[in-house]
């Protein structure tokens, strides 16, 4: 959900500096030998993103220790990220940071909900190990994001989560993210998707599924709620006297504010605040 500048290193580049790392000479020989099949993945990676539909890229059983080309199995691919890319000690490394730092820790799938701690492989490795060391499938990612996603894939397009190097600026740039306020004590939230009626069902359906995948839903209603709270408490002190006009006013503005990520919990939740009569008109 938020737009990230592909990283400016290609796969076969960062393969061959993760083969650097290796001191054994069969494996090091043997793993060299498909540097164009790296390649040519990540052409195909690129090429199905842009279409939307990456979910056509073929699964290997997460299981299963397959030939994945020449004479690399998928456990060599699987390791040359564990053990020659992620390793503090490992020249490649740098790279790893370089992909890492880009997000200033800020996590792409719930919006900056989480703090940035991994690197999640957008295709889970275990089933698409020929993308192990391709940056375009490596996204910073908090730690929640990656345990609510966990190794699930699409394999169907609409079923496809929102990716932040690859995706159509539609998800970035149109709204389709909604709050409702519910009178309660204390006041909550209930986030929502309201995608633009022009949109397509599949493109409906993928924000829909990516607000699912990564429980945002609850998460986003969490986090609104502390925001609420400390609202509240400004309305019964330096703003006890401002008018309901005023602070329905003063909370439009804030979920306005182009500061804050379109379809973000923040700016939602300061709308629908200010759309609801009954809370700024409640007297706390
Ligand atoms: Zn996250």
């Amino acid at each position: 959900m938020i737009k990230l500048t592909l990283p400016d290193i290609n796969a076969k580049y960062l393969y061959t500096e993760c083969i650097k790392g290796i001191a054994d000479d069969a494996l090091r020989l043997k793993l060299q030998q498909i540097e164009n099949e790296i390649e040519a993945a990540e052409t195909v990676y690129l090429q199905k993103a842009d279409l939307e539909l990456i979910c056509e890229i073929a699964a290997i059983n997460k299981n299963q220790n397959p030939i994945v080309a020449g004479n690399v199995l998928k456990s060599d691919l699987t390791k040359l990220y564990d053990q020659y890319l992620v390793p503090k000690v490992k020249s490649a490394r740098e790279y790893y940071d370089e992909i890492f730092v880009a997000v200033n820790g800020v996590c792409p799938f719930c919006a900056g909900i989480g703090t940035a701690k991994t690197l999640d492989h957008f295709l889970p490795k275990t089933n698409f190990p020929i993308y192990s060391v391709t940056p375009a499938n490596l996204v910073p990612c908090c730690r929640d994001c990656n345990t609510e996603k966990s190794t699930t894939y699409a394999t169907i397009p609409e079923k496809q989560c929102i990716h932040p190097y690859l995706d159509n600026d539609r998800y970035f740039t149109e709204r389709w993210l909604t709050a409702t306020i519910v009178p309660t004590d204390p006041v909550s939230i209930s986030f929502s998707i309201a995608a633009p009626l022009n949109w397509d069902d599949c493109y409906k359906q993928r924000v829909g599924n990516h607000f699912y995948e990564y429980g945002l839903a609850a998460r986003f209603s969490k986090a609104a709620g502390a925001e609420i709270s400390t609202i509240v408490d400004m309305r019964k002190g330096i703003m006890m006297n401002c008018s309901n006009e005023d602070f329905r006013d003063q909370l439009a503005g804030t979920g306005h504010d182009n500061k804050y990520l379109l379809n973000g919990w923040k700016r939602t939740m300061y709308i629908a605040l200010s759309q609801s009569p009954w809370f700024c008109s409640k007297e706390f």
